[in-house]
């Protein structure tokens, strides 16, 4: 057996701790349109927010159905039946300008996918691309950290927004956007999860004997996804909003009239967190991930074992994590760093 190579884990690899909010939303992600009286001014809102530990992953496929939103909110409404007058047809000239809210992973991909239907397209957010939290993910393809319900409708459209996430992904420039295909390598003892793999987009794990890993034997599975480079994602993001036209404002809303004051009739919401004060979710909830990042290390392979993971970003290797549900504050406590540098040692045999 091939052993792949080891991580240099020493102290003189770490090269920083950060953290990131995941915006969760215990009635999984939000998806839907309203009309809504903000200040002084009638408006549409669609709503896109919520993605939890998921936003990478399912960002294409939230994006194709809220920019389906947006075109039922804007297209003219057909004639009455049998009154002989032609059918509009929607042409650029007729479509609304459309604010969308944010300018992280969801409110880009939104953006782009905006775009590509002509419509024209202004971004406003207080933080863009790399300074949001979408940057901090490391990002696994994998549809955990999220919660969608158990109904059958419920996990009927997550399944969908997989698959079109999965295929909006699989036609990518992959050397672009930074998306590679890995091996992820799970010990025996990680919980399987069957419901992430059967939804056609992942194929399920194949059992090892022996993880082809350094360290300790130990049995284990191994199963093969995408793995995102953030920060190129996200420049790839922005390259192609800006490319097709897309506007990108600095903006901070404090109030629902700093919304009901933008000039566009339609507002796509893609705030995250921020959607929990401006209109009012309380479904809405923190959970902080502290991340210790190590020196570059293109080792070829991720390590998942809950949320202590180990991904292989061309800027850092990314040493996770935890899942600190409730909790907001951004500063990473020094104790949860060494917490997590003490399991990968331990996983990996070095102390
Ligand atoms: C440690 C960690 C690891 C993760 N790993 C993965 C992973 O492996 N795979 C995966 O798919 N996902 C992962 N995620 C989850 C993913 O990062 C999020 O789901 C995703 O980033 C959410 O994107 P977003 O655009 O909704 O939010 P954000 O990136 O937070 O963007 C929100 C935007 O709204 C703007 N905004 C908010 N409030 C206001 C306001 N009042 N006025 C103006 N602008 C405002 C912000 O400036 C920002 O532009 C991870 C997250 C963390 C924290």
């Amino acid at each position: 057996m091939n052993v792949l190579p080891a991580p240099d884990l020493s102290d003189s690899a770490i090269l920083r701790v950060v953290a990131g909010i995941r915006p969760c939303r215990r009635t999984g992600v939000r998806l839907e349109s309203e009309q809504l009286t903000l200040g002084a001014r009638t408006k549409t809102v669609i709503h896109n927010y919520g993605h939890g530990g998921c936003g990478v992953t399912t960002s294409f496929g939230c994006a194709q159905l809220a920019a389906d939103l947006v075109e039922a909110s804007s297209s003219p409404p057909p004639p009455p039946r049998g009154t002989g007058v032609p059918p509009v047809i929607s042409s650029p000239s007729f479509l609304p300008p459309i604010a969308i809210l944010g300018a992280g992973v969801i409110a880009l991909s939104t953006a782009r996918e905006l775009l590509s239907r002509a419509y024209q397209v202004t971004c406003y957010a207080s933080a863009f691309a790399e300074h949001t939290t979408s940057n901090i993910a490391g990002a696994l393809w994998l549809p955990t950290g999220i919660e969608f319900g158990s109904t059958h409708e419920a996990v009927a459209r997550f399944q969908d927004i997989l698959q079109r996430s999965k295929r909006a992904f699989s036609e990518l420039d992959r050397e672009r956007w930074g998306v590679e295909r890995i091996p992820v390598y799970t010990p025996a003892y990680a919980a399987h999860e069957e419901r992430f793999f059967n939804n056609a987009t992942i194929d399920p794990p194949e059992l090892l004997e022996r993880l082809p890993l350094p360290g300790p034997p130990r049995a284990g599975r191994v199963f093969y996804t995408d793995f995102i480079h953030t920060p190129r994602f996200m420049r790839a993001l922005v390259d192609d909003v800006s490319a097709r036209g897309g506007a990108l404002v600095e903006r901070t809303f404090n109030s629902r009239d700093d919304l009901g004051r933008l000039d566009e009739p339609i507002l796509v919401n893609c705030l995250a967190l921020g959607a929990r004060d401006l209109f009012d979710d309380h479904d809405l909830y923190p959970a902080r991930g502290v991340l210790v990042h190590m020196k570059p290390q293109p080792l070829g392979y991720a390590i998942d074992d809950g949320y202590r993971y180990m991904f292989p970003r061309e800027d850092a290797l990314i040493l996770g994590g935890c899942f600190d549900a409730g909790v907001d504050d951004p500063d990473p406590p020094e104790h949860i760093a060494q917490e997590i540098l003490a399991h990968h040692r331990r996983f990996f045999g070095v102390s």
